[in-house]
């Protein structure tokens, strides 16, 4: 079970509240398998609000999965996935599921940002290109607001000047870092990363991880998978360990990775930190 909704703090564990309305995440009892084979058994995660969340975990553990239907790529099987205060997908709660019409859900998607381990730029467009193609094509953005908008976050990221090179003319952390930008030309109001400096050489980690920062700073709400362990303490407000379809232990980072109570987090953390 979800051991840290019975374990010490009653009132407020970390991730876990009463989550509401814009750039929110609420789930409750979250359940999702993949044929016979049950990945997510019982999520529950609360992200306030401008609130950094870091998601760790072995790998197989189903991170990847709990970013995936915050995203509304997986149809979950039962629960509660309330994203922005709205019921991704459904009309109503999971048990009585009735699905939205596509360009509904199409909708909520828009406003939820998702950054990929694999960057996932659109090779043959160039990085301005990728950053205005969603604007103009989902957000009906005229083509010039839309390269204006997209100038302005190549700044943000600090790739001004790149407009016109191709992703296979961009290091991989410069990839990323358009993957980002290309995100927040959809005005999220909640952003999800899944690795996204896991597939970086070392030297290229640091520059990713400050725009993330940054972003965290400019108050954000995102949930983060990551195996920085730095970059959660820093950043995260809280820190949960998922093993087995569960959120294991959750709690203040600085806490949870000095003095982890649960020996499946004790074992992880021996092995990352
Ligand atoms: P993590 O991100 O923590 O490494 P994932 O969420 O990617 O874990 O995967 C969790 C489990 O779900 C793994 O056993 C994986 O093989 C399985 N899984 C993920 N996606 C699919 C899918 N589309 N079809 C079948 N199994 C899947
Ligand atoms: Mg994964």
């Amino acid at each position: 079970n979800d051991h840290a909704t019975t374990a010490a703090e009653p009132f407020r564990p970390a991730g876990l509240g009463d989550a509401e309305g814009p750039g929110t995440v609420h789930i409750r009892k979250l359940v999702k398998s993949f044929g016979p084979h049950t990945v997510l058994r019982d999520i529950n995660i609360d992200i306030a609000s401008g609130e950094v969340c870091v998601l760790i975990g072995p790998s197989g553990s189903g991170k990847s999965t709990v970013l995936r239907c915050i995203d509304g790529l997986e149809q979950i099987d039962s629960g509660v996935l309330k994203v922005n205060g709205e019921h991704l997908g459904y009309a109503e709660e999971a048990t009585h599921y009735r699905p939205l019409p596509r360009a509904e859900l199409r909708r909520q998607r828009t406003q939820i940002g998702m950054v990929f381990q694999s960057f996932n730029l659109f090779p043959n467009m160039t990085a301005l290109e990728n950053i205005t193609v969603g604007q103009t094509l989902i957000k009906r953005t005229s083509k010039s607001n839309a390269k204006k908008r997209a100038k302005e976050l190549l700044a943000q990221v600090g790739l001004e000047g790149h407009d016109a090179h191709y992703p296979a003319q961009l290091s991989g952390g410069q990839q990323q870092r358009v993957a980002i930008a290309r995100s927040l030309a959809m005005d999220p109001q909640v952003m999800l990363f899944d690795e996204p400096t896991s597939a970086l050489d070392p030297e290229l980690v640091g520059d990713v991880l400050d725009v993330i920062k940054q972003l965290a700073d400019d108050g954000m709400t995102m949930l983060v998978t990551t195996h920085e362990m730095g970059f959660a303490r820093e950043v995260a407000d809280s820190l949960l360990f998922m093993a087995d379809g569960y959120i294991v232990e959750r709690g203040d980072p600085r806490e949870v990775l000095a003095s982890p109570r649960e020996p499946r987090t004790q074992q992880f953390l021996k092995k990352v930190l």
